[in-house]
């Protein structure tokens, strides 16, 4: 049996598919927002709460208000083993109550006409000759479709709609375990307030190529957790053994009581290179829209939603809905954010081979400067500065030399990805010479 028909339905009503839904649906479009949680549990999700304000602008929604934030903060500040702190990124972020959050989310979009049809597992693309016409669900023993010219897969990690399709039409790529970070997270009452920045832990003993974070939230609440970067052979007894040695070892969590604790699981690898299909556009974890390097994708998740709606937009005025109409967003995207997320995986993937003791003369190396506007460490650098810090790795041969290497590769991959093509007919040989480069 088929449901009423939609200009756009979107699968998963996270950050990613509210907030693609609430900009389309302002626009006049029929949406339809289907989740498999009930609607009082939409927003529930495992995740540090951390969000940078800069990306709401960015992305046209509305920031968090009073009773979505627990704690303004204006410091990400990052230290090593023996908790020295080595640098800080500077900038104005918020930690928020993720379910108010969510859930303030899900009431825009249907405050603009977006209609959620919660508690429905979303099973698969509904497709015809190679073209998604919308999805299959289940809710109960009930099976329905739903149809639409746009389906969006907004369904986080799993991408229960991307993976469903067939290989010929190459987006169902699932990510594997050495690129899914897996994060034991732990809600902690201290006995002081924390102060107003988020603290990062490189630790390599406690999480080889991971970190550790502390991120206040209101009173003496803080959200405090370990992610591995890879989910590979992990359990939770590892997770929280390992936990529980930086327990030991931070001084602002030792007199601490834990209140609640869960495990989640994060694309950390390079966003879909085509995240789109005939009728299909695949955003936020969905299409690994991530920053490899540390998990952050709320402020991915509303890039992408953005980017995508406005696609869709384009596309339904001109009512053409092909991959080759929907390129646009991969086009998008890839100008936008995708560049640099696909050099951040080079950066992960070098940090992760290095041992202990590199790490370490790495990340204080990096110290050369204090205060950096953003996570573009190299970039902020200037020209003595960049002097001082390759003066200051050369004092490890093969660091030294591995960096070189890895700043020659990031530069190649970064050029490349900037001749990203326009027209899916190039795609194939951009991504040939991109694999090579890689
Ligand atoms: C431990 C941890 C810490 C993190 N910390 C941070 C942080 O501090 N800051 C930050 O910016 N990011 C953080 N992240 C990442 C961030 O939470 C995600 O990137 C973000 O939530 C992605 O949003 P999304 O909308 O794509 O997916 P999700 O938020 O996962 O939403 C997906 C939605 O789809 C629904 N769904 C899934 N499958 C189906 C289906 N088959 N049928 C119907 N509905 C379905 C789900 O119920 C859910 O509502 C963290 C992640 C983890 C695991």
């Amino acid at each position: 049996m088929s449901s009423q028909n939609f200009d756009v339905i979107i699968a998963g009503a996270g950050i990613a598919g509210c907030s693609a839904a609430n900009i389309i649906a302002k626009n006049g479009y029929r949406v339809a927002l289907i989740d498999a949680l009930p609607e009082s549990k939409i927003g529930m999700k495992v995740c540090g709460d951390g969000v940078a304000l800069h990306d709401f602008y960015e992305s046209n929604i509305h920031p968090p208000t009073k009773k979505e934030i627990e704690r303004e903060v204006d410091e990400i500040k990052f230290f090593t083993n023996s908790q020295t702190h080595i640098f800080s990124i500077m900038g104005k972020g918020l930690t928020v109550n993720r379910y108010h959050f969510g859930q303030r989310l899900l009431k825009d979009a249907q405050d603009q006409g977006a209609q959620l049809f919660s508690k429905r597992l979303v099973t698969s693309a509904l497709l015809s000759n190679g073209k998604v016409l919308g999805i299959n669900t289940k809710q109960k023993e009930n099976k329905t479709f739903f149809k639409a010219p746009i389906t969006f897969d907004a369904t986080g990690i799993v991408a229960s709609v991307r993976t469903s399709l067939p290989s010929t039409l190459y987006i169902n790529e699932s990510v594997n375990a050495f690129d899914t970070g897996i994060g034991y997270r732990e809600y902690r009452q201290l006995d002081k307030s924390f102060g107003n920045f988020c603290a990062i832990y490189y630790n390599w003993d406690v999480s080889h190529g991971g970190y550790c974070w502390i991120i206040p939230k209101r009173d003496n609440l803080v959200n405090t957790g370990i992610l591995i970067p890879s989910s590979r052979n992990v359990d939770a007894n590892f997770l929280k053994n390992r936990f529980s040695s930086f327990l030991k070892i931070n001084t602002h969590l030792k007199k601490s009581k834990c209140l609640k604790s869960e495990i989640g699981l994060v694309p950390l690898r390079h966003p879909l290179l085509n995240a789109v299909s005939d009728g299909l556009i695949s955003i936020g974890d969905s299409a690994f829209h991530t920053n490899p390097l540390n998990g952050y994708g709320i402020g991915p998740a509303m890039l992408s939603a953005k980017i995508a709606a406005e696609t869709a937009m384009f596309c339904l005025e001109k009512n053409k809905f092909s991959r080759d109409d929907l390129w646009k967003f991969n086009y998008d995207y890839m100008l936008k954010c995708g560049k640099r997320y696909t050099t951040n995986k080079i950066m992960k993937d070098f940090i992760q081979t290095l041992n202990r003791v590199e790490a370490e003369h790495f990340f204080k190396s990096l110290g050369i400067k204090k205060y950096y506007k953003s996570g573009n460490f190299i970039k902020e650098l200037s020209n003595p500065d960049k002097i001082k810090l390759l003066y200051s790795l050369s004092k490890r041969r093969s660091l030294f030399n591995n960096f070189l290497k890895l700043i020659i590769k990031i530069k190649s991959v970064s050029s490349h990805c900037d001749k990203y093509p326009k027209s899916s007919l190039k795609y194939n040989i951009w991504l040939n010479e991109l694999t090579n480069k890689f």
